[in-house]
């Protein structure tokens, strides 16, 4: 049986779907003003394995959002003299690749904030008409006074509450609660804007989940995951809202995963210690690696990021890589080993209840390693079997269905993601006219049987 930990109870619960048939979970996506860092990749693989154990068990209708709309992004495209969908396109392209490259599951419906207004146009009217939402200057704010359940998410104290207290940002500070802005009117005539029946303007950034998640699952959702510095303000806002509209609960769980950390500290540009995944390829680590070491800590802890750990990581790789390996290559007798089919079983079940448990991910890994170290001695004494392999073999199939971590079957190819890094590499060393690089990846490419052309629709690859 699967437990979750709910936010809004604190507490482990058994979790099944409301229908018994079909998760609706709504998570939140990445703001696309710049590249997407490590810290916001752990939430997005956390929530890849939530995604694939869930589909595990039931079926699944994952919905995510871009968020295309928000205070930076508006003041960055103004100041460039550009479009926000010309600005944010960029990143919303990178952030995909990346997602790619890390082996995450694309979400099945993706909502950017800007094909949404209606509906967030909608559930503006919706507040001012029953009085959650009222209007000060030529902004419509939420108030938080009329809604006496604010703050149950995120534990605070009502009495902290500066009842009328307004607040225009897209993010503020911590336990700060005050009315939030649904919907700001322009402050001068660049700003982006759209016409609505309460005067023209642009939604906040709250306003965008609570109108996607309810127009694509309904009510009240099962699961709603993010970043655990969405909590406040920026769920709690989504709760006012949406419940301030249908007086029903807007998810039944909520999960959220914790940081990360680099090297101890809290990541940051002016530390330099600020990682995207680029930045780790470039330095000649693998988005495996790195997708390795995100899931190798349960979502809930914190995470302590180094590059001596992703070495760490990429090297826990090679062990299952040099395994599986020698598995595949071993000369072994028909049948089976008693030993070797319960070490299969008991693998199993401690992976799957690893998982069951809140996502352990930490214990699901260890039995995977467990099961190695068992192989290993089996195959050192030639007592493991053909059938033994074929159940290990299958085993790690669905191992690599859960966690997306286990290496390409050809012990010397490489998978197409990473083949598709190197390329991108590679043109972008002969954009900048550095062909003794670019020749280097081509060589690279060809030692592990790849060969590319370059056409006039770009680089076309094919394995030898
Ligand atoms: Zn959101």
């Amino acid at each position: 049986m699967l437990k979750l930990t709910n936010t809004l109870t604190g507490a482990a619960e058994p979790f099944k779907p409301a229908d018994g048939v079909t998760v609706r979970m709504y998570a939140c996506g990445p703001t696309v003003y710049d590249y997407s860092h490590i810290g916001n990749f752990r939430t997005f693989v956390f929530v890849d394995i939530l995604r694939r154990h869930l589909k595990s068990k039931w079926n699944l209708v994952h919905v995510m959002n871009i968020t295309d709309i928000d205070d930076k992004i508006i003041r960055n495209a103004t100041e460039k003299g550009i479009d926000i969908r010309d600005y944010t396109a960029p990143y919303t392209a990178a952030f995909f690749e990346d997602s790619a490259r890390l082996r995450i599951e694309t979400p099945d419906v993706i909502t950017a904030a800007t094909d949404y207004i209606p509906e967030m146009i909608q559930v503006v009217e919706r507040l001012l008409a029953n009085g959650h939402a009222y209007r000060e200057g030529n902004s419509i704010y939420y108030r938080i006074a009329s809604f006496p359940s604010y703050g149950r998410l995120s534990h605070l104290d009502r009495r902290e509450l500066k009842v009328g207290a307004r607040i225009d940002a897209d993010e503020y500070e911590k336990e700060q609660p005050n009315d939030f802005v649904l919907w700001k009117g322009p402050k001068d005539d660049t700003e982006k804007r759209w016409d609505t029946p309460f005067g023209a303007g642009r939604p906040g950034w709250h306003l965008e989940c609570s109108a996607m998640a309810m127009k694509h699952l309904g009510e009240t959702l099962d699961i709603h995951c993010g970043a655990v510095d969405l909590i406040f303000p920026h769920h709690e806002n989504e709760i006012a809202q949406s419940e301030g509209v249908t007086s029903k609960p807007f998810a039944r769980v909520w999960l959220h995963g914790e940081h990360l950390l680099v090297e101890n500290e809290k990541m940051s540009k002016s530390k330099g210690n600020f990682y995207t995944l680029r930045d780790l390829l470039e330095k000649g680590h693998s988005a495996h690696a790195l997708r390795y070491l995100l899931l190798s800590v349960q979502y809930r802890k914190q995470l302590n990021f180094t590059l001596a750990g992703l070495e760490q990581a990429q090297r826990s790789l090679d062990r299952i890589k040099e395994f599986l390996f020698r598995l595949r290559n071993a000369t072994l007798d028909a049948g089976a080993v008693p030993e070797i089919s319960d070490a299969v079983a008991k693998a199993r079940s401690q992976f799957e209840a690893g998982l069951d448990d809140d996502l352990n991910t930490a214990q699901a890994l260890a039995s995977v390693f467990d099961l190695i170290r068992a192989c290993n001695t089996a195959l050192d004494k030639e007592q493991l079997r053909q059938e033994d392999r074929t159940a290990i073999l299958d085993w790690f199939s669905e191992v690599d269905r859960r966690l997306a971590i286990v290496p390409p079957e050809d012990g010397l190819s490489a998978g197409d993601d990473e083949i598709e890094a190197l390329i991108a590499k590679r043109n972008e060393a002969r954009r900048s006219r550095d062909f003794a690089a670019a020749d280097q990846i081509r060589k690279e490419l060809l030692d592990r049987g790849i060969l590319i052309e370059d056409t006039r629709e770009g680089t076309k690859w094919r394995r030898r």
